[in-house]
């Protein structure tokens, strides 16, 4: 199958989430932020997955969604002026829907269980990055039999390296069809494709993780730098944004490594990002080696962390995590 229609109604989607997501975050302000109003990011984050699923909905009806989100307290009546909201951004994206029907499409993404052909979604990855107007991500992949099929990640801040529309990443692969991206803006540019860098020695790595400690411990990452002699500052930023780093050589490694035993990743924080790695050329697994897994539901269940990088220091990366893992 070439997926290609799949791929073409993601892309849409996503980019009129990105509108959305662009939307709410001009209005945040230092004083929202002072007073740690989180409601811009709960707006946007419904808004975007309303966008998507409605989309998913009319194109592909039989699909299920597993998205972070679910509309039960926007139907309460406390979340009555929040919804407005919602259904305000939407309608500034070109999607006009009456409040019950934004709540129906919020609701499409509500699947938790295992299917042998759904999407999975974040609709906002990396809300803290959204809050403080740096780097965060919409996230969708196709999974079909626990492979993933399509993924796509739409990072409204990512430079693009193009000049006339240089704000906003548009990046996508499907399974043996490599990795491309393009100006989120731009969508009639030709997409470019992308990979991953060629470092293959380990005191010459950059890498990325999270900026939020208690997403990935700083603490084993600076264990491993160490005992891998690399030199260079880590670069900390939100979001699978990461994996589009990785995936274009703009880092070699991002390593997420547990703050604390039995958190279980979520399918939609790695999805999308995953398979834009492997088609770039990269390599991804968990902090032991094993492959990510997407057939236990809402969770990967049976990973610990993620080791994503170029592919050529993957085996060293993984041998020093090991090595320094806290007893
Ligand atoms: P990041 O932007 O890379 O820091 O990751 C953001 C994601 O971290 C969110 O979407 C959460 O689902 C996820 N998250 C929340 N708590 C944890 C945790 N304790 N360990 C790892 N990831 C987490
Ligand atoms: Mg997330």
């Amino acid at each position: 199958m070439s997926f290609k229609m799949e791929l073409e109604v993601a892309l849409e989607a996503v980019r009129q989430a990105a509108v959305a997501c662009r939307s709410v975050q001009s209005l945040i302000t230092t004083e929202s932020l002072a007073k740690k109003d989180n409601s811009p990011v709960t707006v946007a984050d419904y808004a975007s997955q309303a966008l998507v699923c409605r989309a998913l909905q009319q194109h592909f009806p039989q699909d299920p969604v597993i998205g972070e989100e679910g509309a039960a307290e926007l139907k309460l009546p406390a979340g009555a002026e929040f919804l407005q909201r919602v259904v305000e951004e939407c309608a500034r994206a070109g999607v006009t829907g009456s409040p019950v029907e934004v709540c129906n499409w919020i609701d499409r993404g509500g699947a938790s269980e295992y299917s042998p052909r759904f999407w999975t979604l974040d609709p906002i990855d990396g809300t803290k990055g959204f809050l403080r107007k740096e780097q965060y991500a919409i996230s969708l992949a196709l999974i079909i039999d626990g492979v993933i099929e399509v993924g796509v990640l739409g990072c409204p801040n990512m430079p693009s390296g193009d000049p006339s529309s240089p704000d906003g990443v548009l990046a996508w692969a499907i399974r043996g069809h490599g990795a491309w991206a393009q100006p989120l803006d731009r969508p009639e540019s030709a997409a470019k494709a992308i990979e991953v860098s060629a470092t293959d020695v380990t005191s010459e790595l950059l890498f990325c993780e999270s900026v939020e400690s208690g997403h990935s411990s700083h603490d084993w990452s600076g264990l491993i730098a160490g005992d891998l002699a690399i030199h260079k500052e880590p670069v900390r930023m939100d979001s699978q944004c990461k994996y589009l780093a990785v995936a274009r050589g703009d880092a070699d490694l991002y390593l997420r490594l547990p703050t604390r035993k039995g958190y279980q990743e979520k399918i939609w924080d790695h999805a999308g990002g995953v398979l834009l790695v492997l088609e770039a050329g990269g390599q991804v697994t968990d902090i032991n080696g094993a492959a990510a897994n997407f057939s236990q539901g809402s969770t990967m269940a049976v990973n610990e962390g993620m080791v994503v990088t170029n592919g050529k220091v993957h085996s060293s990366v993984v041998a020093s995590i090991d090595r320094h893992a806290p007893k």
